[in-house]
């Protein structure tokens, strides 16, 4: 059980003006709360104010100079938030019990003093009133972990901030994710076994450092406790005690950090911005801790904001689809062969704002679904305005995120916008991120065999950032892959990650899937990809993503080139014969 008693201590006032009945009912009391002394109404009232916030109950004494017990009372009764504070009066004649109690007090001790223990019985329960039952009644613990619930755990911490305003405090939210892979995987009993370890870690730190924890949900734990400098060597805990049932690769624990130093925000939303902070590593693989800060805060900030101007920009058309060339550099000369359609948000008052900005954010809330939509309209119609000034199809890619997806609709809107524009689905490419494949795989295959039945060419993007398998792909229906910036940023003549390009391409030549290299940057980039039969190359070295009047220089370009590579062919032909 966590520690309790020792740190939660609940505060008393004890009013009375012979010294030796402070000293005797302060040596009753202090056994189980902290106690504070005044001597006289005055002193008294001028404690009241200072504690409302801490002051648990108050024994008051009636015959006292100066100031007396009736008079206290009055004036605490003028007060709504003194009000709320339970006075038990101390009293040795039986017609001061009935005023004090017409006078607001909650209960009374009659002098000479009984047992303590009475004293002591009487005390706890006039608190225990004042708090409305609610620590006492809420089902105090989880019957798996035996962690406190929810419910008191809130209450508790409620009560602590009151009593303690001055600790600085951490709030903690502990996640296992994938927890219930984990529970398909080694079955309930594992999982069950595998929480209960989680919170014996806990329980462990808590030795150290005061702290309460909860379990919130299945595999979610809420922690407070007193304010340490660093995390790792917590998860490091909780890490050891799995040891023992899981493989090291298997446990992920996050961890989201919030710092309280004054407790300015209310309890509960110190363990929403927890929340976010542990949400914020769901792309990590392995365990990691995320800290609340200001930088947090800032961006969490702006994406309200960019929340908030959504609809706005949807309405006022601030969205704009930019459109990067893919070079197909498989022959001696490079040629413009499909582009990808990349948003940008021109933002009235915030400029430009690159998209790695909001389409995460927009992914978290299902409003990238009417963003993609909109984007897929205009990849469309501007697929249809090429051909209509040049006489020529130039495919686009789209990019489809994970929450379109599970969209049952996705696929008829894109054949609609495509009928709309009589363009052939061969000319439409969606791009899908190789991480939508491993979280959902089933449904993602169905949906792309589907795509695929119909036309659709899908390419899988940012090939190597996520964990699938090499061995998946000979499994996965798709038409390119897409290399992943991250590998080609580091390539160099022999280096790993040159390797790896290299065994990626040759896996994909036997499997006879094309590949297209993104990020390219650098001429020596594209010689190396090219050595290495690299198809197809996306990247600054061609061109940065551009607004469709800027893209129309490129396609012209390119038309001159393909027209020159013809007539030289025509040439060689001649020759030829
Ligand atoms: P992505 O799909 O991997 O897109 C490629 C990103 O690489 C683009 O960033 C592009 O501008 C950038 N890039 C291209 N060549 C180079 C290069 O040589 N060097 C470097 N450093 N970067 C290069 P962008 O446009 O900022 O887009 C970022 C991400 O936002 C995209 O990554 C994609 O995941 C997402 N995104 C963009 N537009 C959309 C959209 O319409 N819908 C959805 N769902 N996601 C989008
Ligand atoms: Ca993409
Ligand atoms: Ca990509």
């Amino acid at each position: 059980m966590i520690r309790r008693d020792t740190e939660f201590k609940r505060t008393v006032l004890v009013v009375d003006d012979e010294d030796v009945n402070r000293a005797l009912l302060g040596a009753i009391i202090e056994q189980k709360y902290n106690v504070l002394y005044a001597k006289n109404g005055k002193e008294a009232l001028e404690q009241i104010k200072q504690n409302a916030d801490s002051l648990s109950l108050v024994l008051l004494d009636i015959l006292m100079p100066e100031m007396d017990g009736y008079e206290v009372l009055g004036e605490i009764n003028k007060d709504s938030k003194l009000k709320k504070i339970p006075v038990v009066v101390l009293t040795s004649e039986k017609s001061a019990e009935v005023k004090s109690l017409e006078l607001g007090a909650a209960d009374f001790l009659s002098k000479p003093y009984n047992l303590p223990e009475v004293i002591l019985a009487r005390v706890q329960r006039s608190i225990q009133l004042f708090e409305g039952n609610k620590i006492i009644q809420a089902t105090e613990n989880d019957a798996l972990t035996n962690l406190y619930t929810p419910e008191f755990f809130f209450e508790y911490g409620h009560q602590y901030d009151k009593r303690h305003p001055s600790h600085e405090m951490d709030s903690i939210v502990i996640d296992f994710s994938r927890f219930h892979i984990l529970n398909e995987l080694h079955g309930r009993e594992t999982g069950d076994e595998v929480l209960i370890k989680i919170a014996d870690g806990i329980r462990e730190i808590f030795n150290e450092n005061f702290g309460i924890a909860c379990r919130h949900d299945a595999d979610t734990f809420y922690l407070y406790t007193k304010h340490r400098a660093e995390y790792t060597s917590v998860i490091e805990k909780i890490t050891a005690k799995l040891i023992s049932i899981l493989k090291s690769q298997e446990i992920r624990i996050r961890m989201g950090v919030y710092f309280d130093k004054t407790h300015e925000i209310p309890f509960e939303s110190r363990f929403d911005r927890a929340l976010q902070a542990c949400n914020s590593l769901r792309n990590k693989h392995g365990s990691a801790v995320a800290i609340y800060d200001e930088e947090r805060h800032q961006k969490e900030m702006f994406g309200a904001r960019l929340l908030e101007d959504f609809d706005t920009a949807i309405h006022e058309k601030q969205f704009k689809v930019y459109f990067q060339p893919k070079y197909n550099i498989t022959g001696d000369t490079p040629l413009l062969s499909s582009s990808e359609a990349l948003i940008r948000w021109i933002h009235p008052e915030l400029g430009f704002i690159r998209p790695d900005l909001f389409i995460p954010l927009f992914e978290e809330n299902g409003l990238v679904q009417k963003l993609d939509r909109y984007v897929w309209k205009e990849a469309a119609e501007q697929i249809k305005k090429w051909r209509d000034k040049y006489g020529i199809t130039k495919p686009v890619s789209v990019n489809v995120s994970r929450v379109d997806i599970s969209d049952p609709d996705m696929t008829d809107y894109i054949c609609k916008i495509i009928e709309e524009n009589e363009i052939s689905s061969h000319d439409y490419l969606l791009e899908i991120t190789e991480s939508a494949y491993t979280d959902n795989s089933q449904q993602i295959i169905d949906i792309v065999n589907n795509l695929r039945d119909k036309g659709f060419r899908i390419e899988m993007d940012d090939f190597g950032s996520g964990y699938s398998s090499l061995n998946m792909l000979t499994t996965l229906p798709i038409d390119a892959l897409k290399l992943d910036k991250g590998f080609i940023n580091n390539i160099a003549h022999g280096n790993k990650e040159m390797r790896m390009v290299e065994l990626i391409l040759e896996i994909a030549e036997f499997l006879k899937v094309p590949v297209i290299a993104e990020g390219v940057e650098t001429r020596e980039q594209l010689e190396l990809l090219k050595v290495a039969k690299c198809d197809v190359i996306q990247g600054y070295y061609f061109s940065k993503p551009l607004p469709p009047e800027e893209f129309n220089a490129l396609i012209e370009k390119d038309i001159e080139v393909r027209k020159e590579l013809k007539a030289k062919e025509k040439e060689k032909e001649q020759k030829r014969r």
